[in-house]
């Protein structure tokens, strides 16, 4: 029964079952983590044979380059083509980079604080700088701008991109509106995916600077958890054929692939803003790790042998999602007192609770032992308007700990949820 159908006296009984079950449940002394979107050991097993490659006596690139020696800053050709095809973007546009799209988002942002972009008249650090963050989104992108001072404007998120009226009206008539981030695919936390349609619009509409700029994060781009493999927008050729070829920065990396922090990042944009970035990149170091591009095209081989490692990360993960929504559904669905994403593909699941709970949700977790990501922590500044949000992370613990940390989570969003009818 819904819990705003029971009678006060109902709601008292209830509560003092669940104080039992939050007692029982912190007299377990848990320890589990369920705080960052992390690949499990057995994710990473699949990619070991990377440690072994490219081999003894292996340093030539397909097209002679000897990749012990400097140089090469766009990145090993052949570790390009394979991502050119699952990015949707051409080759020639795609830099490899070293191990991080973080640091190259981190790099093009400062780029355009202290030199201005290719459509800049001056340096953005000039002048008051805003971005759009849909919401709820990644904290590192938020973390981002607040560390360089761009104030940040909520956009809400739905389930095929953000509230594009708003985000309309503000571009078009806000100089100071130079950013927006987006993850296109199976967004981090809620597992939006942009169509097509929301695209084309982003790429489309009138934005008072020239100079902005959609910061298009595709870190999830082949991460499906379902047979609907949504693949990749066109959305540079979209941007060019909109007539605003400069304006979409495209990032990604093997993160989630192959080895988070020891994969390969990539930038893809026009071929002005590649000449940008690769001229600046050029101050900032004198080639990438081509070794690790050989040993990542060597391993993977093709777009086709992404997939096939994708899906054998699926295996390992899609369990774990079933098993958190079928927990979620079998302890909070009856009550009504939350509600929670389906996602076809990324690393979270996105609960909300009743509105002012989420920070005494992620408290009684803690107390019991189960770290959660910091309620709000999908917000700039981490600071939830309503206090509701909570992301939930699967990826890395074990499935029984998974099941017994989600099992523990129902039990505190369902006391607050009492605590806080009760109290009224
Ligand atoms: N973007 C998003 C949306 C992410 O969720 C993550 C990882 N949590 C990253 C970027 C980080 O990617 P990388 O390891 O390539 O820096």
């Amino acid at each position: 029964m819904s819990l705003s159908d029971l009678s006060s006296a109902d709601l008292a009984a209830l509560h003092g079952e669940l104080t039992t079950a939050y007692d029982t449940l912190v007299g377990k002394g848990l320890k589990l983590d369920l705080t960052r979107g992390k690949p499990a050991p057995a994710q990473l097993d699949l990619s070991n044979e990377l440690l072994s490659l490219p081999g003894e006596g292996e340093f030539k690139a397909a097209d002679g380059t000897d990749v012990r020696n400097y140089g090469g800053g766009q990145g090993l050709p052949e570790i390009r083509e394979i991502f050119a095809e699952l990015l949707n973007v051409p080759v020639a546009q795609l830099v490899a980079g070293d191990n991080a799209s973080l640091s190259i988002m981190h790099d093009t942002l400062v780029y355009s604080l202290l030199k201005g972009t290719v459509d800049s008249e001056r340096p953005w650090v000039q002048d008051e700088i805003t971005f759009l963050c849909p919401v709820p989104g990644y904290d590192r992108h938020f973390a981002l701008c607040e560390q360089y001072g761009i104030a940040m404007e909520t956009v809400e998120l739905g389930s095929d991109g953000p509230d594009l009226e708003t985000v309309k009206r503000r571009v078009a008539e806000d100089p100071s509106v130079r950013g927006i981030w987006i993850v296109p695919t199976y967004a981090n936390p809620n597992g939006a995916v942009y169509t097509e349609e929301v695209t084309r619009e982003l790429v489309s509409m009138p934005a008072a600077a020239p100079d902005f700029r959609i910061f298009w994060d595709n870190a999830y781009a082949v991460h499906h958890l379902t047979d609907h493999e949504n693949p990749a927008v066109d959305v540079l050729g979209l941007a060019t054929e909109a007539g605003n070829p400069n304006r979409v920065f495209v990032f990604a990396s093997t993160s989630k692939i192959t080895f988070a922090g020891a994969g390969v990042s990539f930038f893809a944009s026009s071929p002005a803003n590649v000449t940008w970035y690769l001229k600046h990149l050029g101050k900032r170091t004198i080639g990438p790790d081509k070794l690790n591009h050989l040993r990542h095209a060597r391993y993977l081989g093709s777009a086709d042998g992404v997939r096939a490692l994708m899906r054998k990360h699926r295996a390992i993960i899609e369990p774990k999602f079933e098993q958190v929504e079928t927990i979620l559904e079998e302890r909070l669905g009856s009550y009504q007192v939350a509600t929670w994403t389906r996602p076809e593909g990324g690393y979270f699941i996105s609960l909300d609770v009743p509105d002012g709970c989420a920070t005494r949700v992620v408290a009684l977790a803690k107390q019991a032992g189960i770290a959660m990501t910091g309620a709000g922590a999908a917000f700039p500044y981490g600071r939830d308007p309503r206090d509701r949000n909570i992301r939930i992370a699967p990826t890395f613990p074990s499935p029984d700990d998974v099941a017994a940390a989600i099992e523990g989570l129902c039990t505190c969003v369902l006391l607050a949820a009492v605590e806080q009818r009760t109290s009224a």
